[in-house]
């Protein structure tokens, strides 16, 4: 769809570093991470809110997020916690309007100390973007985990 930031990363117009991709979803690294290997898995057929989506894809989108729960598990990412989020309308603060799955490993100093600090990234004021080698080291690191995980 014209305007929509994640179909112009899944037609590869827009930069993005790529964790996996089937022929139904794609999983990438968020550029405003709120902790290490922070991932969005998104539909690749555009919709905004889940009811949009063909039950068989709604579940295939959760069962590929908890894969990438596992290569994050793997690698000792949020081995204390995960936060494991999908803000589904504008009502519930979701600033893209595409369909994304959050996997937000937790460690004990990351970038989510604070309730503020969650504040600034919901509504979007959050600062620089990650710097895009450090998001490709990341997806490099559980690209590698996922063939033991996926069967
Ligand atoms: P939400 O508030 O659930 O809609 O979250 C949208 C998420 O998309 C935020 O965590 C942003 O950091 C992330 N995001 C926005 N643009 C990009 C992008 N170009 N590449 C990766 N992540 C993005
Ligand atoms: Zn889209």
């Amino acid at each position: 769809m014209a305007d929509c930031i994640f179909c112009e990363i899944i037609a590869g117009r827009a930069p993005a570093s790529i964790v996996y991709q089937d022929d139904t979803c794609l999983a990438f690294m968020d550029i405003h991470p709120l902790g290490r290997g922070h991932v969005l898995i998104v539909p690749l057929e555009h919709a905004v809110q889940l009811p949009e989506l063909p039950d068989a894809q709604r579940t295939h989108l959760f069962r590929v997020a908890h894969h990438i729960l596992d290569a994050q598990r793997a690698l000792g990412w949020g081995k204390r916690g995960s936060h494991i989020l999908l803000n589904d309308g504008p009502q519930a603060n979701q600033m893209v309007p595409h369909i994304h799955v959050h996997i937000i490993p937790r460690e004990k100093r990351d970038a989510l100390p604070t309730l503020s600090r969650l504040f600034l990234h919901i509504t979007g004021l959050m600062g620089r973007a990650t710097a895009r080698t450090s998001l490709d080291e990341q997806a490099s690191a559980l690209r590698q985990q996922l063939p033991e995980i996926i069967h």
